[in-house]
């Protein structure tokens, strides 16, 4: 067998392997199954595209790689061919004419990669290709890449991957590769799981992006906070703004353009042409900041991206990741920002309790969401937080806003106990539950008509919390949802409701600890983050 250093040269150009492709490659080649966790652009195709060469020219024919994205395959091929190997894909973009062109070269032994989407590979009709070549031994691997597609934890969830099981079922001698960017622990063992890949070795890369500096700000005017951070630190560079919706995506283009940037709008409302021509420009200019929703970003491959900012906060930690992965592929410094408030918790959190889903995965999810929320609510290093969540140890990185400048944080234990003890005062004696401004201005005794109204002034808390602003409080009020200390009813006008998680913090048994984002407070002692 041909040694794969010398395939990598003389193929692709490239002179060494980069940090675990070298093991794994090896692990393939020789036959055995694996499970590649590696992050955005740490170089997963070559993992199996190399192994590919090496074993079709030992006479073990062809392989098969899954991918869920057309784009994608797309490009694969195009750079496959470029270097002289011979590649293919079967999607619904070619015509039953090509398509049968693929298959009869693909029996033929012509080529060396055979790029197909998951619903396409485990069609009948497929199955008794495959089954025809395996027969001749001429199935080399399986590479089934985005493989975190198989698990409903997972941000991408395609129901196409559960039936790729059929591959092992079918053709067990043939070996397997699974690679994906994103994993957490519940997500590999769903991957392993699902794809019974017991007996693959797993490969985990660090998931570390030393390049990529992260910054989480508090939500005040998002799109001015935006905008001075790009004007600040990014004029002229290419970036890419998520944001939640449609609507906000188009008007936060349009504002960008106002102020002279070149922003472009992307979003699955758009024409497809449209889409296509905004993506171009995006890929081929300098300078463009492209406005999108999650509908963007899968599949590009765009090295100089120097910003990744969220106006809105993503579901979780591995969508997070996701996007903001995209920046600085390059190796060249680029900086992940987002702006976070009271409505994203809000939001996230309605969004998953409304969802149709059944009780357990709407579990998982407020797990999922609450590590993001706590990446969001943290003093001290981002990056600590982040690669724990993948399950990765790592000392404080210097590079993130807590490191860089360790944000005061004040003692809020007092005014969150205040806030409790007013919701529980103020359920109890009207029997209905009220929103964040009335408790607020009950707390801080302001006797609107409202609180006249419900003789809420006659509270035993009105009043006591008149030292705290209403920016404190408010700050508060997000850290208690976001710990789960309280919860806020979305079927009823987002009225707050204690939770279990709120004796704790009623009892003083936990403290709530927040960054001080306004003036010193006068309500609460300040002290730097450890
Ligand atoms: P991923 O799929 O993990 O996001 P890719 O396979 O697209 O990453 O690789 C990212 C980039 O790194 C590509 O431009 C690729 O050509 C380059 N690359 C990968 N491995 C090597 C290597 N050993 N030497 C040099 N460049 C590499
Ligand atoms: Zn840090």
């Amino acid at each position: 067998m041909q040694a794969p250093l010398s395939i990598l040269r003389e193929v692709f150009g490239y002179e060494q392997f980069r940090g675990p492709q070298a093991a794994i490659v090896e692990h393939v080649i020789a036959g055995g199954d694996a499970l590649v966790l590696m992050p955005t652009g740490g170089g997963k195709s070559l993992c199996y595209q190399v192994p590919a060469i090496a074993r079709q020219r030992a006479g073990h024919g062809i392989t098969v790689v899954v991918s869920p994205l057309i784009a994608l395959m797309h490009d694969q091929v195009g750079a496959l061919h470029e270097a002289g190997v011979e590649a293919a894909f079967l999607n619904s973009t070619l015509s039953g004419e090509e398509a049968a062109g693929v298959e009869k070269r693909l029996l033929r032994g012509e080529v060396t990669l055979l790029y197909a989407a998951p619903e396409r590979v485990t069609t009948p009709r497929f199955l008794a290709q495959l089954d025809s070549l395996h027969q001749r031994g001429q199935l080399a691997l399986f590479a089934i890449d985005e493989a975190h597609c198989v698990s409903q934890w997972g941000h991408d969830f395609r129901p196409e991957y559960r039936a790729l099981t059929v591959l092992h079922e079918r053709f067990a001698g043939v070996p397997r590769i699974a690679l994906t960017a994103t994993a957490d622990a519940l997500t590999r063992a769903d991957i392993v799981e699902r794809l019974q890949l017991e007996d693959a070795r797993e490969f985990v890369s660090s998931f570390d992006r030393p390049n990529i500096s992260y910054t989480i700000v508090e939500k005040k005017d998002p799109t001015l906070q935006l905008l001075r951070f790009i004007e600040g630190e990014h004029a002229g560079e290419a970036g890419i703004v998520y944001c939640q919706s449609r609507k906000r995506v188009e008007e936060t283009a349009q504002t960008l353009s106002g102020q002279g940037l070149t922003a472009l709008p992307y979003h699955a409302g758009l024409d497809t042409e449209v889409r296509q021509r905004h993506q171009d420009r995006f890929l081929r200019e300098d300078g463009i900041v492209m406005v999108a929703t999650i509908a963007f970003g899968m599949g590009i491959d765009k090295p100089d991206v120097r910003f990744v900012a969220h106006l809105d906060m993503p579901k979780n930690i591995e969508g997070y990741y996701q996007e903001t992965g995209r920046a600085g592929r390059d190796g060249l410094p680029a900086a992940a920002w987002m702006a976070y408030g009271l409505q994203d918790v809000v939001n996230q959190r309605r969004m998953i309790d409304e969802s149709p889903a059944g009780e357990d995965f709407k579990q998982v999810m407020r797990g999922k969401l609450d590590a993001l929320l706590a990446l969001a609510e943290a003093t001290d290093c981002r990056r600590v937080r982040l690669l724990g969540y993948f399950g990765e140890d790592s000392r404080p990185c210097g590079n993130c806003d807590n490191c860089v400048s360790p944000p005061q944080v004040w003692d809020g234990t007092d005014a969150a106990r205040k806030l409790l003890s007013t919701i529980y005062r103020v359920q109890q004696a009207s029997g209905i539950s009220f929103g964040a401004g009335h408790i607020m201005d009950i707390l801080r005794g302001k006797a609107t008509e409202k609180v006249k109204q419900f003789g809420h002034d006659r509270v035993s808390t009105f009043g006591l919390g008149a030292d705290f602003s209403e920016a404190q409080l408010r700050g508060v009020l997000r850290q208690l949802i976001a710990t789960g200390a309280l919860a806020v009813d979305a079927q009823a006008f987002n009225t707050l409701q204690l939770t279990e998680g709120s004796r704790a913090v009623l009892k003083g048994e936990q403290a709530v600890m927040l960054r001080e984002t306004v003036a010193a407070p006068s309500g609460g002692r300040r002290r730097a983050a450890a």
